[in-house]
């Protein structure tokens, strides 16, 4: 098995931003492994929320990654693998992505096959209106006319966010799910969410800090609006201490660090009742396409991440009529889309 990899630039198609930061790109982290002619891909995407960088990354590959010598079993190759990743969730997803690329290829299987994932039930996806300029906002309205869902972010105080939202408002009356990234206090959570639950808004994501679990369980008793956890939902170890605070969690690849990891959180919160949506970061289409082929097993997905972006050098899974398309070919099912000498 051979290992190979590349960073490269994603370019946003607007500046990104949250609450707490805005980017016009990320560097991400492309590993191939390559055997018997067939080529498995990843993506790292990491996020500076939780301290992972493209830069360290690249250091802990150019330090050498030990592969197993034989893929008999893509779990035990994985658990060799992962954790020679420096805990660096992003990479280690990268490397999930890569492993069941290449088996499942190997094996003539599609990866949602694998997962146990029913294509033709991926849900529709939310397409995101950041936080920025506020004369942008008819065109990002006009960028989501084909989604049937947008998700906008907010979190920036009372004032801001209700102009956002009116702003957004005034353009289209298309369901909305809002993400505070934990920009809010008890006091503007309280009052934020029953303004925006006449407002035709599904849910809210991670409304304070993921330190501050006593006020999100108060907001919860008051907030007529479901509460989804982000910050707060970074893998499975953390869905005990959030049932009854959160009324579901946000799995993010980039954050649990595995596809198997994912699976285990979609079970994990089926057990506890609790609502499920996938998110993503900004990222290309190897890592949104990976994220892709698990939502058939979730209630809401918010993978747009490669289509707010204006170089993506991947194409697989699409979206049609606000819904996502996974592709039928084996593995992840993603080629390249444009000719760029590092990448394969
Ligand atoms: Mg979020």
């Amino acid at each position: 098995m051979k290992l190979s990899y590349t960073s490269y630039r994603v370019q946003c198609t607007h500046p990104f931003g949250i609450s707490r930061s805005t980017h016009d790109h990320y560097d991400v982290v492309y590993v191939y492994l390559e055997q018997d002619g067939i080529l498995g891909r990843g993506e790292a995407a990491p996020s500076g929320r939780y301290n992972e960088y493209a830069s360290d990354i690249i250091g802990v590959l150019d330090n050498g990654i030990v592969l197993p010598e034989s893929m008999d079993d893509p779990i035990a190759f994985s658990e060799k693998v992962l954790p020679q990743c420096k805990g660096i969730k992003a990479l280690e997803v990268a490397f999930s992505m890569a492993i069941l690329d290449w088996w499942c290829q190997k094996e003539g299987m599609p990866l949602y096959q694998y997962l146990g994932a029913d294509p033709s039930k991926a849900p529709k996806t939310s397409f995101t209106i950041s936080i920025g300029d506020m004369d942008l906002i008819p065109e990002k309205v006009k960028e989501g006319a084909l989604f049937h869902i947008l998700k906008v972010k907010i979190g920036m105080g009372m004032e801001k966010d209700k102009a956002i939202m009116n702003a957004i408002r005034q353009e289209t009356d298309q369901l909305i799910r809002v993400d505070a990234n934990e920009g809010w206090d008890l006091d503007t959570g309280i009052e934020m969410c029953e303004w925006l639950a006449d407002r035709n808004v599904e849910f809210v994501e991670q409304p304070f800090k993921s330190i501050n679990l006593k006020d999100t369980a108060e907001l919860r008793k008051k907030s007529p609006l479901p509460l989804i956890a982000d910050e707060n939902s970074l893998n499975s170890g953390d869905i005990p201490g959030i049932e009854g605070v959160f009324d579901g969690i946000n799995i993010k690849l980039m954050k649990c660090g595995s596809l198997i990891e994912g699976l285990k959180m979609v079970k994990m919160a089926r057990e506890r009742d609790m609502q499920i949506m996938l998110g993503c970061m900004i990222e290309s289409s190897v890592g949104i396409t990976a994220a892709a082929h698990l939502s058939p097993l979730v209630d809401y997905a918010d993978l747009d991440g490669n289509l707010l972006i204006n170089n993506d050098p991947y194409r697989g899974v699409l979206v049609e009529d606000g819904k996502l398309v996974l592709p039928r070919g084996n593995g992840l099912g993603v080629s390249l889309n444009s000719i760029e000498e590092k990448l394969i």
